[in-house]
């Protein structure tokens, strides 16, 4: 199996702008692909951002920082993209456009190109089945927020998806000094499908008035040893993305009652507050 030396990023937002600077990082060349040119932008800043942090703290030196920056290029198509042995998918979570996307990700990429998708939550068989012919090359390969510190990378593999497909994006995981686990494809996968309804829970338990955000939060941090509590969890993940996995949790496996996204949750995304990336979600980070 051969090393990879350039993979592309498509999306640059809070996963897509993780997911590019860990591989620079890690030795990678990496296409950053948005629609979207401020996105770009802001991409960039963070990563020069997290650079200079890690020189700062002596995690590397300045001529390592600036031979990952010279690794990173942005562009709004994928015309610089065609050499990637893969190609990460960190759009929107949005089946339609996935699927565009992935129809894209056919046309230009070599016949041998891994097609992965960071998705939270939509069907990777179903993805598959939208490019019938490439659908043994497409995985779902699942970071972690915030992506430069979290170790995990849930590896989904569709009954499609080839075994060599699956091997190469393990070596990819480990090679960005990730840990892959595999999983099959289900609805919300492992991780969002037990972290998720914990989550819907606790903004059940604040609505009900069983506590306020801060004691919900302080009880489940100091009582189940978590690094945050889970409303302060929803806000960093992004309050419309819980709503959008509570949904898919519903529709792919029943039991409204277990899966229906709280009215709590959905009138805060309704109103506009995402969390963290809106400066208000649960809590107000004005
Ligand atoms: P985000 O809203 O921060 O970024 C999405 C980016 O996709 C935007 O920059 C947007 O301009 C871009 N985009 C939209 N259409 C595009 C297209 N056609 N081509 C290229 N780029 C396009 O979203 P995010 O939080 O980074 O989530 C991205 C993916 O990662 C989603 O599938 C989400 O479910 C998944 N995910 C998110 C988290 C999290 O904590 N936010 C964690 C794990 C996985």
């Amino acid at each position: 199996m051969s090393d990879v030396n350039v993979i592309t990023v498509i999306g640059a937002g809070t996963m897509g702008s993780g997911i590019a600077i860990t591989a620079a990082m890690a030795g990678v060349e990496v296409c950053q692909v948005d629609v979207d040119q401020a996105q770009l932008d802001r991409a960039k800043a963070y990563h020069a951002k997290t650079l200079s942090r890690n020189v700062e703290k002596e995690r590397m030196t300045p001529a390592e920082a600036d031979e990952a920056t010279a690794r990173i290029c942005y562009c709004t198509d994928h015309a610089r993209a065609g050499d990637s042995a893969f190609a990460i998918e960190a759009a929107t979570e949005n089946e339609a456009l996935k699927k565009t996307i992935f129809g894209q990700m056919v046309d230009t990429y070599s016949d041998d190109c891994v097609l992965a998708t960071n998705t939270s939550s939509i069907s990777i068989t179903s993805i598959g089945d939208s490019v019938e012919a490439a659908r043994d090359r497409v995985i779902g390969m699942h970071f972690f927020n915030p992506v430069p510190v979290m170790k995990l990378v849930e590896v989904i593999v569709s009954p499609a998806t080839s075994d060599d497909v699956k091997a190469r994006t393990i070596a990819l995981s480990e090679r960005m000094g990730k840990t892959p686990i595999a999983a099959n494809d289900f609805p919300g996968f492992v991780s969002n499908r037990v972290l998720m309804p914990m989550i819907n829970e606790a903004f059940h338990a604040w609505n009900d008035g069983v506590a306020d955000p801060e004691s919900i939060d302080g009880i489940m941090k100091l009582g189940c040893a978590f690094p945050m509590g889970p409303l302060r969890l929803a806000d960093l993940i992004g309050l419309d993305v819980c709503r959008d996995i509570m949904l898919v949790l519903h529709e792919g496996l029943g039991h409204p009652e277990k899966y229906a996204p709280c009215t709590k949750l959905v009138e805060l995304v309704e109103a506009g507050h995402l969390g963290n990336k809106t400066g208000r979600g649960v809590y107000d980070y004005s």
